[in-house]
């Protein structure tokens, strides 16, 4: 199956490797959305004919405007409109949800009430509103297939045997810092930070690898997909990052899913399931990787990790708060204004001082979203 795409935040990391891989497969994009980057914006809409792009920001909303006119492209209105107008447009079948940060929320449960396939990158979107999203997932009956490698990975192995599985189990490469102290890690620079030993991915996600936020916030992710209790998620390092995740099932027999450290693997996974087609991956030989190492989350040296699992066992508002005051934080370090193990303390602070909701709404989430967010920003700014 080749189905029309919509590709939110395909200015970002994920995003342009998802318009590469629409591009080697022949898959027609529709619809486009970034937040500032509005020239390359424009050059991908014009490049895959596009219908429609739109610019979350207002300024660049309104040079994306001028640099399609005469192009026949429709530039759309800035901020969620303009993203919701890209997932619900007619004739898009499945939308890659790739924005950074719980912006894609909005959008997420729009497409998914429009009746379209979603294929989700963003993490955060789960985060805070994941019990929400689940719910209309099951409602409509549509197709959610997770981006996020380890997500990805558990997809495949419980293909077909979702009642039998006893325990997740997801890898972390353990990023730049594993084995450092937090004596260390004080002095760790945004430059520091960003460069992950596997992956090459945006900033924001890159910052959370090494303070091993990603891994908590992809526990609660996977609790959300997989109707998984945190007691049921296991977290083990692999710094080769060739097991992507693993499922234990009833019987003990553990199912993995290896490959290459090369995201457009699941960016296509999610792009094309059920089917499978070739890739531009460079594929792994295991024997010239030679050895497989595991070994378990050093807690006590990561504490974002400790707290994201807190949070998770937690429940209600406790996720979003978290997840938005890390947003908030991150930015925050990689402007220069706070220090790398500064991040946990704002964000822990966060999720002491913004009070909890046990079985929120919607409203209650976004609330808590901006609670967690605002909390820290003010602060600092
Ligand atoms: P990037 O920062 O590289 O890209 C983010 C994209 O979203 C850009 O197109 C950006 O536009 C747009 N964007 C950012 N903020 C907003 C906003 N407020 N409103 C609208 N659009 C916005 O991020 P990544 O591609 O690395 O990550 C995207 C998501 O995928 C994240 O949730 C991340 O956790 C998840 N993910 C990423 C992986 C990776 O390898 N990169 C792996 C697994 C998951 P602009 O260019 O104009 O700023
Ligand atoms: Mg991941």
């Amino acid at each position: 199956m080749k189905p029309t795409m919509a590709i939110l935040g395909s200015t970002g990391s994920i995003g342009r490797q998802t318009f590469d891989v629409c591009r080697f497969l022949g898959i027609r994009v529709a619809a486009l959305t970034a937040h500032s980057s509005a020239e390359m914006l424009a050059a991908q809409a014009v490049e895959c004919g596009a219908e429609y792009a739109a610019a979350y920001d207002a300024e660049a909303a309104a040079k994306l405007k001028e640099l399609l006119e005469g192009t026949g492209i429709e530039a759309g209105p800035p901020g969620d409109e303009g993203l919701i107008l890209a997932a619900c447009r007619e004739g898009v079948q499945r939308v890659m949800v790739a924005v950074s940060g719980s912006v894609g929320l909005a959008p997420t449960l729009a497409a998914i009430d429009a009746g379209k396939e979603i294929a989700l990158a963003n993490k955060e979107t789960l985060v805070c509103g994941g019990s929400i999203v689940m719910r209309r997932v099951r409602e409509k009956g549509t197709l959610l297939i997770p981006v996020d490698s380890e997500h990805s990975a558990i997809h495949e192995c419980l293909y077909r045997r979702p009642g039998d599985m006893k325990k997740l189990i997801l890898t972390a490469s353990g990023g730049p810092f594993r084995g450092w102290t937090r004596q260390q890690t004080a002095s760790v620079t945004p430059e520091m930070a960003v460069r992950h030993p596997n992956w090459s991915m945006g900033a924001k996600i890159s910052v959370d690898s090494a303070t091993m936020m990603n891994k908590g916030l992809e526990l609660i992710e996977a609790m959300h997909l997989f109707s998984a209790p945190a007691e049921d998620i296991e977290i083990v390092v692999h710094p080769e990052s060739i097991v992507h995740s693993a499922v234990e099932f009833r019987d003990g027999s553990i199912l993995a899913q290896l490959g290459p450290a090369d995201m457009r693997v699941p960016i296509q996974y999610a792009v094309t399931y059920p089917e499978r087609c070739a890739s531009q991956a460079e594929p792994i030989s295991l024997a010239a990787v030679g050895k497989l190492t595991f070994e378990a989350p050093d807690m006590e040296n990561t504490p974002c990790l400790a707290l994201a699992v807190s949070c998770a066992k937690r429940g209600g508002t406790a996720p979003a708060v978290m997840s938005a005051a890390n947003e908030a934080a991150v930015a925050a370090f990689l402007r220069g204004r706070i220090g790398y193990n500064e991040i946990y303390d704002r964000v822990a602070a966060a999720v002491d001082g913004c009070g909890f909701t046990a079985d929120p709404t919607l409203g209650e989430l976004l609330a808590a979203d901006e609670a967690g967010r605002r909390f820290v920003r003010e602060r600092i700014d």
